[in-house]
């Protein structure tokens, strides 16, 4: 069997408390990947060839932003693209947050977030930036969006 994607847990931590969350996040402290651990993963990502597409998931991997940044600067040595769930809360500094998108928005297919935890600043700020950049384009050209994402 070929796997063309997959996803990396990041971290089990969060800074929210929704109540549909599936693992209870953000009720208990768990564990987040090392850089050593992140590492081996990536590495056995790069070995399976036919992967394209890595999606970053917790709890709330961007309370790591540092591994974040880690994963989307990883050499696998042939074009990726990257999805992450996040709550959002770092879109309250919107100049850092857009900067943050923009640095990689040629690397982006979606971002996905909580109804929940999302305030409408957030969905206007960061949907209606994201939704500028290259893959939401084509994605929305294709009819593909959907409540709650970001693509
Ligand atoms: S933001 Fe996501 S991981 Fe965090 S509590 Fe909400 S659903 Fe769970």
């Amino acid at each position: 069997m070929e796997f063309d994607s997959c996803g990396i847990l990041l971290t089990e931590n969060c800074n929210a408390r929704c109540k549909m969350c599936c693992d209870s996040r953000g009720m208990v402290r768990g564990k987040t990947l090392s850089q050593e651990e992140l590492d081996q993963i990536l590495q056995n990502i790069k070995e399976c060839g036919t992967i394209t597409l890595v999606g970053v998931t917790g709890g709330e991997p961007m309370l790591y932003p540092e591994l974040v940044e880690h994963i989307l600067n990883y050499d696998f040595g042939r074009p990726m693209r990257f999805t992450i769930k996040t709550n959002g809360f770092w879109g309250k500094d919107t100049a850092k947050a857009r900067k943050f998108l923009e640095k990689y928005k040629e690397k982006w297919k979606k971002i996905k977030y909580p109804l929940q935890v999302t305030s409408p600043l957030f969905t206007h700020l960061f949907c209606g930036y994201f939704l500028q950049l290259p893959a939401a384009k084509e994605q929305k050209s294709n009819g593909s969006l959907g409540g709650g994402t970001c693509e």
